[in-house]
């Protein structure tokens, strides 16, 4: 029986400025590909600093259409850390390409470079890393060896938009950038997503993907008085509403001061948990980055305690903290497992990171009381 209210662990949060943004485009006459769809990839782009933005209708789109965009297709084989949602991976298949997955660094569970160069064949053509909780990848690492193998970089950003790398903002930092706006994402716009680029072709290419591999849109045609399209490549239907940009773009005013409280909650629960070394350890954060907190991820020390990280979270849950788990590692799904043979063992790290992580609730509507309450649940039941 919960006793108290639910806490969940991430959730979207709207005002009534949201809200009289959608209303202004259900008014309008265009409800898909209109305006607002250039509005909001303006906006994105210039925030991340790149140069082209493609919104598209979620974030699995958005990694479809990069590595639609980047050529990966049969024989390929593509690294990609197992540390994530089973979309990063599931990218690659669609297109034909083959996922090589490669383990992570134990204290941020980020995938880590000197595995990479390992995986390394004649077959190789890209690397898919994810900015896994908000925490930037190693990018310049990252980079030496795309640029050394002549790989091209996706960054499955959905966790980091807002977050910095020496300085710089996520999603100009690899060949392609993925985000997702997804309601438990830094930004919603219901469903959606976008890739950034700086290349001029790659942007080219997905403007048709996401809309049939089709060389014009509706709106353009109903302006110069054509009814002829031809179409290039084969696409899908990957629009990303009207009605959804101007969501996403009045979320998008929000970001920098939601992104400031995510890491006020992060400050507080490192706070609390300094004196619980032997039992919460939070993930490592590199000095040279602005974390966006995404998620609040703490690898339980099992050895010190009494319980399992699965009774814990069922303790959590009970008291209506709406702790998770993120993530089964990717190659541990029966899918991946049936059908290119990975078994348990494969990726030690990522394994073992598995057994002991837990998401605790981060979101940008979160209150300080909520706060307390999670840290008073989680110490108590790690005091045994
Ligand atoms: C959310 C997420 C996705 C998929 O985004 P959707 O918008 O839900 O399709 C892909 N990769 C990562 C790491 C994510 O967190």
């Amino acid at each position: 029986m919960r006793s108290k209210e639910f806490i969940p662990g991430g959730r979207q949060l709207l005002d009534e400025t949201d809200l009289e943004a959608v209303a202004q485009v259900l008014r309008s006459d265009w409800l898909t590909t209109g305006p607002f769809v250039e509005h909001f990839e303006k906006a994105v782009r210039e925030f991340c600093g790149t140069k082209y933005g493609v919104a598209v209708s979620n974030g699995t789109a958005a990694l479809h259409t990069a590595v639609f965009a980047a050529g990966f297709g049969k024989g390929d084989e593509v690294i990609v850390t197992p540390m994530t949602f089973a979309a990063s991976a599931n990218c690659l298949l669609y297109q034909g390409a083959m996922p090589v997955f490669c383990d992570v660094d134990p204290r941020t569970l980020l995938i880590d470079p000197k595995q990479i160069e390992k995986k390394i064949t004649a077959r190789t053509r890209g690397i898919i890393a994810v900015d896994y909780a908000g925490h930037p990848c190693n990018y310049d690492e990252i980079k030496k060896i795309a640029r050394q193998n002549d790989l091209i970089f996706i960054a499955d950003s959905c966790h980091a938009l807002g977050a910095e790398y020496r300085g710089k903002r996520v999603g100009g930092l690899a060949d392609l950038s993925v985000f997702s706006f997804h309601p438990v994402k830094h930004i919603t716009s219901g469903e959606g997503g976008m890739v950034l680029t700086n290349n001029e072709e790659f942007s080219t290419r997905m403007k048709r993907f996401r809309n049939h591999g089709i060389t014009s849109d509706h709106r353009t045609r109903a302006k110069i008085g054509t009814y002829k399209y031809e179409m290039l490549d084969l696409g899908f239907n990957y629009r990303l509403t009207d009605i959804q940009c101007a969501l996403g773009l009045s979320q998008l005013q929000k970001l920098s001061q939601w992104i400031e409280h995510r890491q006020q909650i992060a400050a507080l629960y490192d706070d609390a948990f300094k004196s619980f070394k032997k039992t919460i350890v939070p993930l490592l954060v590199h000095e040279n980055v602005k974390h966006a907190y995404h998620l609040y991820v703490v690898q339980l020390q099992l050895g010190n305690l009494k319980d399992s990280r699965d009774v814990i979270f069922a303790k959590l849950r009970d008291q209506g903290i709406g702790a998770n788990v993120h993530y089964l590692p990717v190659h541990l799904h029966p899918y991946y497992q049936k059908h290119f043979g990975y078994t348990a063992g494969d990726f030690p790290v990522a394994e073992s990171a598995y057994e002991k992580i837990l998401s605790l609730p981060m979101h940008a509507g979160l209150t300080d009381a909520q706060v307390s309450r999670v840290i008073e649940a989680v110490t108590s039941i790690a005091q045994g």
